[in-house]
């Protein structure tokens, strides 16, 4: 038998796990799927946005693995930090994969970025997912104009939630303080800031797109801004061809130049799509954040971008920073400070430039953080292929008959299955008493009670 420990039970941990139990070569592994927290899925729990059903819909696909007969979730028990040792887990499991994901923010390193008012986008969508660790009372979404720092994905998902009016996310499982928050919001104007050019937003079309959609807000391009970028000009008929998802952005933004899409009726808020705004630093009035100062960049010509020597200020009482997010070393871990992540080859982690067998890594702390949900998969494959390589030399090491007995002989509480599905049936009552679908407990004390059988 061979027996994993998988850290994380995020998309890349689940993955992981899936990858290990299907493969055929080594036909008995035992994999443990520890998180922290005592609920599983990660980002598609605590991530994706509460609007985003048909992602939040891949939990489905996911918990048939932690379902799977050799697969048991082990929540509650934090790896790392001022948890448990990484190499007393090393202890009890022949191999052990990392999947610990890109836990903290990239900073923006510029004056006023700790003005109260100027938050990472993390806390933003920790806030709105119930994240246990989320600040309670954090926003209070008092500010009327908000500028979110960044065009990727997190960016827009923050500037759409902040755009839709509560009645749009009742459906959802966003968490009763936060609806209430949201319901009360005054922002009206959300500016959207890219350092760089539309071709090098990172957003994708269809996340772009759904900004087009919302029934209560106008969307704000300006065409001369657009026209800065030599590829936007170069969506033209006859141009040179573009990567399809550079043209199939820029002919959503070229679309809203000419002809805005058409708002609902009422629509109180604006999205305001700005480019080549490179953040200087966050401007403070009365010891809160008050707005941020730009400097104005043209194209450099390879893809990257000058300052003109002019600046542009946006005011703003509230302004998320989503500009990435960052690896955090785990200790006792090897760390590649440069990149976030932890040095491997084809997923074994690398000590000094040597394969380190037993030591896996796997998803964004394995190749940092980049890609959609799904490029997980690959990925996870990848770094069981190499543990299964491995597997006749770790089958020869010791582990521990009953891995779960030692967690608990010393003194961690793990929450298994039951636990988390007792969760779940306390979400739903939670809900229900609130007339809504299943609603998210917000706090720790809450949710470890549930776990243990207790109602919200
Ligand atoms: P991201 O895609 O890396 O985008 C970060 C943005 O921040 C870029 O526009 C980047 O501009 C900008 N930026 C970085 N440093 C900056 C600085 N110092 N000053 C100004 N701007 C700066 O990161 P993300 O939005 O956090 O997303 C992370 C990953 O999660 C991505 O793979 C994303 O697709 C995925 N995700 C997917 C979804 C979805 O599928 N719906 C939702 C959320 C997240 P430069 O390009 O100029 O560096």
């Amino acid at each position: 038998m061979l027996r994993v420990a998988v850290v994380g039970s995020g998309p890349s941990g689940i993955y992981t796990a899936q990858a290990l139990v299907a493969q055929t070569l080594v036909p008995d592994v035992r994999v443990h799927v520890l998180d922290r927290l005592p609920c599983p899925y990660g980002l598609v729990r605590y991530g994706v946005a509460p609007d985003h059903e048909k992602i939040k819909s891949l939990q489905r696909s996911l918990r048939t693995v932690l379902e799977h007969e050799r697969v048991t979730f082990v929540g509650n028990v934090a790896v790392g930090g001022d948890g448990l040792p990484p190499e007393r887990l090393g202890e009890l499991y022949h191999a052990v994969v990392y999947c610990v994901g890109a836990a903290t923010d990239r900073p923006l390193g510029i004056p006023g970025e700790d003005l109260p008012g100027s938050h990472s986008a993390t806390e933003f969508v920790s806030w709105y997912s119930a994240h246990p660790d989320a600040t309670d009372g954090l926003f209070a979404l008092r500010a009327r104009s908000v500028v979110v720092i960044g065009v990727g994905n997190v960016a827009v998902d923050v500037a759409r939630i902040l755009a839709r009016g509560a009645d749009e996310l009742r459906p959802t499982d966003v968490p009763q303080p936060a609806l209430g928050v949201l319901a009360g919001s005054r922002v009206r104007e959300v500016h959207m800031a890219g350092r760089r050019g539309p071709s090098q937003a990172r957003f994708t079309t269809k996340e772009l797109r759904e900004l087009g959609g919302l029934p209560g807000a106008r969307i704000v391009v300006d065409p001369a801004e657009l026209a800065l970028d030599p590829a936007y000009a170069g969506t033209e008929p006859g141009s040179p061809p573009l990567p399809a998802l550079v043209r199939r952005n820029l002919d959503v933004l070229r679309g809203w130049a000419v002809s805005p899409p058409a708002p609902g009726p009422g629509a109180a808020r604006t999205i305001g799509l700005r480019f080549f705004l490179r953040p200087v630093e966050l401007l403070e009035r009365g010891g809160r954040v008050a707005g941020v100062r730009f400097a104005r960049t043209v194209p450099d010509g390879s893809g990257g971008v000058r300052d003109t020597g002019a600046y542009e200020d946006i005011g703003a009482g509230l302004v998320l920073r989503a500009v990435g997010y960052r690896g955090m070393p785990l200790p006792g871990l090897p760390f590649d400070a440069a990149h976030g992540t932890v040095p491997h080859r084809a997923g074994r982690v690398l000590r000094d430039g040597v394969d380190s067998p037993g030591e896996y890594v796997a998803g964004w702390i394995k190749r940092g953080p980049t890609g959609v949900i799904g490029s997980n998969r690959s990925c996870a494959k990848e770094t069981v292929a190499s543990l299964i390589e491995d597997a006749a030399v770790l089958t020869g090491r010791p582990s521990a008959a009953d891995p779960l007995a030692v967690l608990r002989s010393w003194g961690l509480r793990p929450v298994e299955w039951d636990g988390w599905l007792s969760i779940e049936r306390a979400e739903a009552a939670l809900g229900r008493s609130l007339g809504r679908g299943p609603v998210k407990i917000p706090d720790w004390p809450g949710l470890l009670d549930a776990a243990r059988g207790g109602t919200p």
